[in-house]
């Protein structure tokens, strides 16, 4: 037996350490330096956006995007019921309600045929995710926003370089904001980033993330700033691994496709990732649903691979479900899914052979019923 598979490892075999000497030898390690600026300017040309800032983390990038929106106390903002909890929280923060929509069974994100009876006059915005990869229907969503004027803003956290059609992920809305938590497509240890084409919510967002300082006169301050900065260190990292995004995310694509092949017998036990043709996934975590039929279940799988030494990871348990957001209401698809879902190991480190192993111990399990 190997030693266990993680679910996610980041690959840090490129400059990274080379920049990070370079900050500490020069003392640059907060969040003053070169290396954001680079790490910022080289992002605007992965999204096709005149704007990136960087921020703290995703979680900020989230919540000072709302906060550039003038999103507040009284307004509702449309969010997929299966997320990561800071997607809801990022709403919260703002004092906003997030309204969950439940999942399409297809490709598993926001359903925009169940949008528009969510929308009432406090709505302002509907903040999509690209679970695990795979890019939200964006001509269906702005058809909807256009109709009722709201902003359409993109939690890209999952998805650095897929795309929509010929556009990039992080493009697609008014605002966008990406994560660089450790098991994320790119990594800083923690951090963050947003983009858009706006240059006033640009301009807005980096005084808010600053202690908003007046540009003018320094410590004065006209409101209550935060500080949401990015250190030269993480950018640092950043910058080295965004130079090699272009491989992550073929190996990414290339470990989907691989295990799509081994596992397309099992047809009758297991739903394979989707990708929509006018999708192009980042295939962030390889994913499974089980069908709901014979005589196993989700967990019994996950513990059997775990003795096998393979670590896995179950779905995202849904908003409606979470003790502070509870609430009825139909989320029959994202329940399900949530129920039946898995990520599979999905770095960009494993091996053909590391995948040839899972996929065999996957049809043993099955088999074996
Ligand atoms: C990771 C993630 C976030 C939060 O990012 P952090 O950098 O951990 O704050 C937000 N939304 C989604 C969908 C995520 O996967």
């Amino acid at each position: 037996m190997p030693n266990k598979i993680p679910v996610a490892k980041p690959d840090l075999s490129g400059n990274e350490l080379k920049y990070l000497i370079n900050c500490i030898k020069d003392g640059w390690v907060s969040s003053i330096g070169t290396y954001i600026s680079k790490f910022e300017n080289l992002f605007t040309k992965l999204t096709n956006c005149k704007y990136a800032i960087s921020t703290s983390n995703g979680t900020s990038a989230l919540h000072l995007s709302l906060l550039g929106l003038n999103i507040k106390k009284g307004d509702e903002i449309i969010v997929p019921d299966l997320t990561f909890v800071a997607t809801a929280n990022a709403v919260s923060y703002t004092g906003a309600k997030p309204v969950f929509v439940d999942s399409t069974p297809e490709y598993w994100n926001i359903d925009p045929g169940k949008i528009e009876e969510n929308i009432t006059k406090n709505t302002k915005a509907i903040l999509v995710v690209h679970l695990y990869g795979h890019p939200a229907n964006t001509d269906q969503i702005e058809k909807i926003a256009k109709k009722y004027k709201l902003f359409v803003i993109e939690d890209a956290a999952e998805a650095h370089g897929a795309f929509y059609k010929n556009r990039p992920v992080g493009s697609l809305g008014t605002i966008s904001c990406f994560s660089f938590y450790g098991n994320k497509i790119i990594t800083t240890g923690e951090g963050g980033m947003i983009t858009t084409n706006n240059k006033s919510l640009a301009t807005r967002i980096s005084f808010l993330k600053d202690h908003a300082m007046s540009a003018k006169k320094r410590y004065y301050h006209s409101i209550i700033g935060y500080n949401y900065r990015m250190t030269n260190l993480q950018a640092a990292v950043g910058l080295a691994q965004l130079e090699k995004i272009d491989s992550f995310t073929s190996k990414k694509r290339y470990n989907a496709a691989l295990y799509n092949s081994l596992l397309k017998d099992l047809n009758d036990y297991v739903t394979l990732p989707p990708e929509m043709p006018w999708a192009q996934s980042s295939y962030w975590m390889y994913s499974i649903v089980l069908k709901p039929t014979g005589n196993y279940t989700r967990n019994k799988l996950m513990s059997y691979l775990r003795k096998k030494g393979i670590d896995t990871r179950p779905f995202f348990i849904p908003m409606h479900l979470l003790p502070m957001y509870r609430q009825k209401g139909d989320f029959k698809i994202s329940t399900l899914l949530s129920k039946n879902g898995i990520n599979l190991p999905s770095s960009t480190l494993l091996s053909e052979k590391d995948i040839y192993y899972i996929s065999k111990m996957i049809k043993m399990f099955f088999e074996k019923k």
